[in-house]
């Protein structure tokens, strides 16, 4: 059959509650024009994030009621953590809440002040997290990445020569760890090919630096190289995952990715004495090292997922699904990234409202007037998010200007999708007079989060 379909049945539904034009436009009003500001219920299509967001299957529901709530040493905890280790290979694992958790213990005992991390591209949480221990967070995306039309099948890699270049001149003592995130959800959710993994981990390796994976969509990008790189075009999934992280010396992971969870994250890595002190931060920030903020049905639940996301019919599904949405969206002359990613479509905001400059914000503005049409929650990923120094405070141009529609696992079906589709679709229409943002007030860090916007 050639008609992709949802590999699940519903069985239990959540009404959306449908809102008018009118008061759309004083509800966002009331939200500062920031989405994030909006009440949940307010939002007809929330593609805001993937993250958290998953609807659980009978098995992840069914696992949670036989979570073991024992302070120490519960029977989910090792469930947890053998799924982990089978999967992800790694000798020690640490639970956390979230995977911005994993990363602040990590980069407080690797990070020193002036240290430089090299990532294709950092998520906003790894940068910040690097920022607030007073280390300097690098991207290092290939030049292909650049190129939002271009079908490049890996435009998630990193750029090798850089990453060669800045090792040979930084040298290893200034470089605590080199990351590379799959798939990488800043630069548009794009793979990274093992090709790119193995080069990663040959220059981490002979400089004798530690190479860490976020490994937020592993499940996602190992499906794209299995597609696209001739070489694992038989190879099951989990072997492919297996493979990326052999190549490592740990990972983050936020399990309210590709693990299907409500919450929850993990760190990773080989090296026990390292572990020992990132046990001590757990212990005194997330809790003891057999739950660290979670409870024992997450555990059980997040377990249940990790099985789950690598089942190849649900991520066939999956990445349709997305390409799905991409491809209407080019058929119809309207900028957006290409290929299509995993996990969200994003709109290319600098060539949908040319007129507007960067520092009016084209996403937001995009984000607001999509809100307006038809009660679509999406996010700015371009100046606001990526843009003020937050030191300084002085602001930049991003090097991309993109609204992300992030598209939660197993939630909307296509009629759903074709109802984003139209709404986009109608502010085309009338992009010609949509106008630009100025921020009224807004925090150091993670800004993008609760600023206040008005229309210039
Ligand atoms: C979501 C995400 C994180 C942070 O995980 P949280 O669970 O939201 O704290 C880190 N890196 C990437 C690539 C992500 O997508």
């Amino acid at each position: 059959m050639k008609t992709v379909i949802e590999p699940f049945r519903i069985k239990m539904v959540e009404p959306i509650k449908l809102t008018t034009r009118e008061q759309r436009e004083a509800l966002i009003r009331k939200a500062h024009h920031n989405p994030f500001l909006l009440r949940a219920e307010d939002v007809i299509i929330d593609l805001l994030t993937d993250s958290g967001t998953s609807a659980m299957s009978s098995e992840g529901w069914g696992a949670m009621m036989r979570g073991d709530e024992s302070y120490a040493g519960a029977r989910s905890w090792y469930r947890f953590r053998d799924t982990v280790k089978d999967i992800f290979g790694f000798e020690q694992v640490i639970p956390t809440h979230q995977g911005r958790a994993a990363e602040h213990i990590l980069f407080s005992v690797t990070v020193k002040p002036g240290s430089i991390v090299p990532n294709n591209t950092h998520f906003d949480t790894t940068r910040a997290n690097i920022e607030f221990v007073g280390g300097k967070p690098l991207d290092l995306p290939c030049a292909e990445a650049d190129d939002l039309d271009s079908d490049y099948p890996f435009k998630g890699n990193m750029d090798i020569a850089a990453l060669e270049a800045l090792v040979a001149e930084e040298g290893p003592e200034n470089i605590p760890v080199i990351m590379v995130t799959v798939t990488n959800n800043s630069g548009g959710g794009q793979p990274v090919s093992m090709a790119n993994i193995r080069a990663v981990s040959r220059i981490a390796r002979d400089a004798g630096i530690p190479f860490y994976i976020d490994a937020c969509r592993f499940a996602e990008n190992s499906h794209f190289i299995k597609q696209r790189e001739a070489e694992f075009k038989t190879t099951p999934v989990i072997d492919i995952a297996r493979e990326m992280f052999d190549y490592a010396d740990g990972c983050t992971m936020s399990a309210k990715k590709d693990a299907f969870g409500n919450i929850g994250g993990f760190l990773c890595t080989n090296d026990a004495a390292l572990a020992h002190q990132e046990r001590n931060i757990l212990i005194l920030t997330e809790g003891f090292p057999t739950y660290g903020g979670l409870a024992g049905r997450d555990l059980e639940a997040i377990a249940v997922g990790l099985r789950e996301i690598l089942d190849e019919h649900y991520l066939d599904y999956r990445l349709f699904s997305t390409r799905y949405v991409v491809e209407h969206l080019r058929t119809a002359g309207i900028p957006v990234m290409a290929p299509a990613g995993g996990h969200a479509v994003y709109l290319d905001a600098r060539r949908f409202l040319p007129h507007i400059d960067s520092l009016q914000y084209p996403g937001q503005a995009l984000a607001v007037e999509l809100y307006i049409e038809a009660g679509i929650r999406a996010v700015e990923i371009g100046t606001v998010m990526f843009g003020a120094d937050p030191h300084t405070g002085e602001e930049h141009p991003a090097r991309l200007e993109l609204l992300r529609l992030a598209i939660p696992r197993r939630v909307y079906t296509q009629s759903h999708m074709d109802y984003v589709l139209e709404a986009i679709g109608r502010v085309w229409e009338r992009r010609e007079n949509i106008r630009g943002m100025r921020i009224i007030k807004a925090p150091r860090f993670l800004r993008h989060f609760t600023a206040r916007f008005e229309w210039v």
